[in-house]
């Protein structure tokens, strides 16, 4: 880069630059992916790091996988013994900017020929790093804090770098924020990566986040009450994965928090849409964002640096494949039984809805059924017979005769 993480901000093309440099110099145990473009035609970048062995099969690795969560093509038997994925989706929130930096530092760990620590671990472990899920607000951040820092940054609050300007790096180009698009997807950013998202479905999905300068981090587990589908294993995973975190934060003596803020109910975020398709799907959050810059003097009087935000994120990063690998067979067993479970035995109080379609609603049951395919949510069309159930409309259950008419999209 021409510097140390964290003491600079990363402008996206060089985010680029540095995935593409090392995806061609460990082409062995890397392999580097565009799924995508955003709005104002920066890419989207995923990349796969694991053992040669396993990039060598990669593929297959991916097809077993879906077999795992009942959504092959090919009806063949799913295999247990097969490496657990764990996906890492950095700044979603263009102004959260630390975690993009620590994608870089994470990405040179796994594939840093003389670190045999995450060797061992990617015997048993694909890594997926996303750097960047919204390379337009990050860059607009990144752009503007670069444009008003002085050649030395200035930690007290009151300067001109810590006052973000409206709209702020937050949202994408159309100034949504994606990371309420995950189930919903309007957005072209979200589209693109939910459908390699899905062609993939991890065992373990962090989404990186930042919060205001003076709070501690904050990772797994979640605040409860949990959503009554989301399984004791994937409540319990959580613990045991903070718990590892909080090994390496009182090492440090960083401070942190868990279970008080950050729910698990909304389905569209970056933790929950995971969770509910099988993964143990997660929030981490560092203080820092949009206020923070390069250094920045918090409430208590101390001085929270953008190297330390940085090696926070990259801590838990390597915190969490660590823990997944140490879990791997585990892992891939319990996302087989969620999905098996869910075919077998169903979560709630019916086990199929039935959609009308009529004349005058064709055009939206279209739509809805477009957005059950993005979510690769199985459904059939009715050939006939007689049903009973709850009928919402009229909130009484019926008898209803089910009509083979529907004419398919
Ligand atoms: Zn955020």
């Amino acid at each position: 880069m021409g510097y140390k993480i964290g003491t600079h901000f990363t402008p996206h093309w060089k985010v680029v630059n540095y995935f593409q440099h090392v995806a061609a110099n460990a082409s062995a145990t890397m392999k580097l992916q565009q799924y995508g473009e955003t709005n104002e035609g920066r890419p989207l970048l995923v990349s796969f790091i694991s053992s040669a062995e396993n990039i060598q099969n990669l593929e297959n690795i991916r097809k077993n996988n879906l077999r795992l969560a009942n959504l092959s093509v090919d009806r063949m038997a799913a295999n247990e013994t097969t490496p657990a994925i764990v996906w890492l989706s950095y700044n979603v929130h263009g102004n959260e900017a630390s975690s993009t930096e620590a994608a870089m530092m994470t990405l040179y760990a796994l594939v840093d020929p003389s670190n045999t620590k995450t060797k061992e671990w990617l015997k048993n472990t694909v890594v997926a790093i996303d750097p960047c899920l919204n390379p337009d607000g990050r860059d607009r951040y990144v752009n503007w804090f670069n444009s008003v820092v002085g050649k030395n940054y200035n930690a007290s609050l009151d300067a001109r770098e810590h006052s973000e300007p409206w709209p702020g790096g937050r949202s994408n180009h159309y100034n949504f924020d994606l990371n309420r698009d995950w189930a919903w997807q309007t957005q072209v950013e979200s589209q693109q990566r939910i459908k390699i998202y899905n062609d993939w479905l991890p065992q373990v999905h962090v989404d990186f986040h930042e919060q205001g300068i003076n709070n501690p981090y904050y990772f797994a587990p979640a605040a409860q009450p949990y959503h009554e589908v989301i399984t004791p294993w994937q409540r319990d995973f959580q613990v045991t994965i903070g718990r590892n975190h909080a090994k390496y934060f009182d090492e440090n003596g960083w401070l942190y928090f868990t279970k008080e803020e950050f729910d698990l109910y909304y389905p569209s975020y970056g933790d929950t849409y995971p969770i509910y398709n099988g993964a143990i799907g997660m929030t981490y959050e560092q203080a820092g964002h949009s206020q923070g810059g390069l250094s920045v003097v918090k409430d208590d009087g101390d001085t929270l640096t953008l190297v330390d935000r940085v090696m926070h994120h990259y801590t838990t990063s390597l915190s969490t494949i660590e823990i997944s690998s140490q879990n791997a067979a585990r892992l891939v067993k319990e996302f087989h039984k969620f999905f098996n479970d869910a075919v077998t035995n169903g979560v709630g109080d019916y086990k199929a809805f039935v959609i009308k379609n009529t004349p005058a609603n064709e055009e939206r049951v279209k739509t809805f059924l477009q957005l059950m395919d993005r979510n690769k949510i199985v459904y059939n069309l009715a050939k006939g017979g007689n049903a009973t159930g709850y009928n919402y409309n009229t909130r009484k259950e019926e008898n209803f005769s089910l009509f083979g008419l529907f004419r398919a999209p």
